[in-house]
Parts: C-alpha cells; sequence; structure tokens
C-alpha cells in the first residue's frame, strides 16, 4: 500500500495561514474564493492552467491548502484555450484567457533561449506567460503565481536552471511556486512567509507521469489531456513548414493560419498550396486573394493550388505539374491545367511532376 500523496482528511478551510498585509484587492465578479476565516482576506494566487494534468494538480493542490485559485491561460494562433477551460471547470475555478499571439510571434522571430526539437521556443514562451501573469498579480492583488511545471520532466524548459531563468527573466522571482516540485526547490516568499504549507507540497521530479496519474485518482481528477498535445510549434512537421515560411517569407498571420491548410512545395521564391480533399480545395478558392494563382485541372478531377502572383512562368508551369500531379491524369498523357492569374485565365498543358520531384518540393 503506497502513501497518500495528499491528505485527503485535510481541512479545506485552512488555520494557521497568515494573511498577506493588506495586499489581497477585492474579488471580482465571477471570482470565487476560499476564505480562511470569516474576517479575513484570502490568500490568492493566480495559477497558469494549460489544462494538462500538472497545471490541474498544482492549482488542486493550493485549492486543498484553502487557497482562493485564479486560473489563467494564454492562446494563439498556435494554441487554444479549450483544455483550459475544461480545467477550470473540473476545478470549480474562474479563468482568465489572454490573447498571446503578437508575443509569441514576435519571440519567434529571434527566441533568447532558442528552439526546442521544432519551433517551440518553450523557455522565452514560459518566460513571457509568467511575467504577464506577474503583472497580473500586482495590477489584481494577488500573492503568488503558481505553474505545474516538474523538475526535469522536459529537458528544455523543466530542468533547474531553466526553472530559475523563468522566475527572474519574469520578473517574478520569488514569488513564483511549483507546487509539484517545490520541496526540491529553494523556499519560495509565499512559503516563508506562511501563505502556503511548504509541508503540503509535493517533490515530484522527472520524466515518469506515474506520480501525477495516482495523485489524480487520488484527488478524483479523471479528465484532462494528454501531454505536450496542445502546441502546434512542438509538431514537427508543421514546424518544418513555419521554419520555411520564416526563412523565405517571414510570419504574417495569414500565411501561418495557411500552413494547416493543404500540401506545401516550395518552387523557386514561392511557397504552392495544393488542396487535400474537395473543403480544402473549396477553402483555398475562396481564400484566394486577387493577386495570386489559382491552378486546377480543366477535364479530369483534381486538386486546387495557389501561389503568389510573382512567380515566374518556370515556377507556374512546376506548380501545374506538382497540382497535376495529384489529379486523375492519365499516365503519358498531358494534362490541361486551369491558370487564373491577376492577367486572367488561361491554359497550361503540361505532363503531371514525377514523385522524386515531388518529394524535393515538398515542405
Ligand atoms: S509547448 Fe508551445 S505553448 Fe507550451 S511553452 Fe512551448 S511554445 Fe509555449
Amino acid at each position: 500500500m503506497t502513501d497518500s500523496i495528499v491528505d485527503k482528511n485535510s481541512c479545506l478551510f485552512l488555520t494557521g495561514v497568515r494573511h498577506p498585509p493588506g495586499s489581497a484587492g477585492a474579488l471580482r465578479p465571477g471570482e470565487s474564493s476560499v476564505v480562511n476565516s470569516s474576517s479575513s482576506k484570502p490568500i490568492r494566487a493566480l495559477c497558469l492552467l494549460s489544462g494538462g494534468l500538472d497545471s490541474q494538480l498544482a492549482a488542486r493542490l493550493l485549492l486543498e491548502q484553502g487557497i482562493a485559485v485564479q486560473g489563467v491561460t494564454f492562446t494563439s494562433i498556435f494554441f487554444g484555450a479549450k483544455a483550459a477551460e475544461q480545467a477550470a471547470r473540473q476545478l470549480d475555478v474562474p479563468l482568465l484567457i489572454e490573447d498571446f499571439t503578437s508575443t509569441i510571434l514576435a519571440m519567434l522571430a529571434h527566441p533568447k533561449h532558442g528552439f526546442g526539437a521544432g519551433m517551440n521556443p518553450c523557455i522565452d514562451c514560459h518566460i513571457a506567460m509568467v511575467r504577464r501573469s506577474g503583472e497580473l498579480m500586482r495590477e489584481r492583488g494577488f500573492q503568488l503565481v503558481s505553474t505545474g511545471e516538474v523538475l526535469n520532466q522536459r529537458p528544455m524548459s523543466q530542468h533547474r536552471q531553466a526553472l530559475q531563468q523563468v522566475a527572474s527573466e519574469s520578473g517574478v522571482g520569488d514569488y513564483l511556486l511549483r507546487p509539484l516540485s517545490a520541496k526540491l526547490l529553494p523556499e519560495t516568499e509565499p512559503e516563508k512567509r506562511n501563505w502556503v504549507d511548504r509541508a503540503r507540497l509535493l517533490a515530484f521530479e522527472g520524466r515518469s507521469r506515474k506520480p501525477q496519474m495516482a495523485l489524480a485518482r487520488e484527488l478524483g481528477i479523471t479528465d484532462y489531456p494528454q501531454p505536450a498535445g496542445g502546441c502546434l510549434l512542438t509538431d514537427p512537421a508543421y514546424g518544418k513548414r513555419l521554419k520555411d515560411l520564416k526563412t523565405h517569407e517571414g510570419l504574417d498571420i495569414i500565411p501561418i493560419l495557411r500552413l494547416r491548410l493543404g500540401r506545401h512545395f516550395r518552387v523557386g521564391a514561392v511557397r504552392v498550396i495544393v488542396g487535400r480533399n474537395q473543403a480544402e480545395n473549396q477553402q483555398l478558392e475562396k481564400e484566394r486573394q486577387s493577386a495570386e494563382y489559382l491552378l486546377r485541372p480543366r477535364d479530369i478531377p483534381g486538386p486546387s493550388a495557389i501561389l503568389p502572383a510573382g512567380a515566374t512562368e518556370d515556377e507556374l508551369q512546376q506548380a501545374a505539374e506538382i497540382c497535376a500531379r495529384y489529379s486523375d491524369f492519365l499516365a503519358g498523357q498531358p494534362v490541361l491545367m486551369e491558370v487564373q492569374g491577376p492577367l486572367g485565365r488561361r491554359m497550361l498543358a503540361i505532363l503531371p511532376a514525377m514523385p522524386e520531384m515531388i518529394e524535393s518540393r515538398r515542405i
């Protein structure tokens, strides 16, 4: 029989927790808190909620100590807030959703701490999220910021030095608490001031998720997504496309949104996007701007493709060959491709690209 990780018999309404000297602001409409005495202000923690298991557990450990928890999560064109919303519902805490798109686009240009295996600038991203949470902490009268980070769980962003960097470079410093690994980390200010009971925090470390899953069972948390599933920047295939876009075209929102659509090829200086099914063909045709070319086979079923108006004749020809390759062509027969461009409509008769050419151009 294993020891209980959290004392289930502990009282939700803590005694012996000191209150911050006049620091708790009035609760906003919709915010909830657990107050530890009828006359006192509550300790209020702003908890970063990704929606994953770790952030849920970290928030729950604070709730178990009678601390008023407010969740905060970040959304962007690379990740959404759905999992965090679900987690907040499950924890029964209010959730603040902050748009992070411009911040993460700026950091993708030159992340100070580099990228992970894909195009994920995780250390910079953590720092920016914690920094913003620190601003909210100060503006709204929270006493601490809490995250679900676990020491050494992720090789890039959760080793001891990275955790220190996040705390110091975010400006949150000693007010940043990691409840799941707190006992392995230096004591933070909320622990020193007895706002949080360090004895009831944990010492999780490493990549194994078994302790978290055991704790989740113990706390009755059943609904949580698989780890690292929610951020497109960690997807190797998506990262390859994004890297190519950054190198050749820059990171503007419309081309980034198009990265999820269709097959992508680099032909000379231009990107060619070829639909994978009827829905994508329709989407490409709808999205095509007047300054772009639209290609599609005229007489046989096949995909639509778009490429920029600045394409040279050679690039246009290669794009047509690639597009034709995905049509119902007859071997050895030319395909008549309709080309709609800024200067009108015309036809190109071409032979579909060979598989080697397709693979050499694929992004
Ligand atoms: S996985 Fe994505 S959202 Fe999470 S820290 Fe890394 S870059 Fe940011």
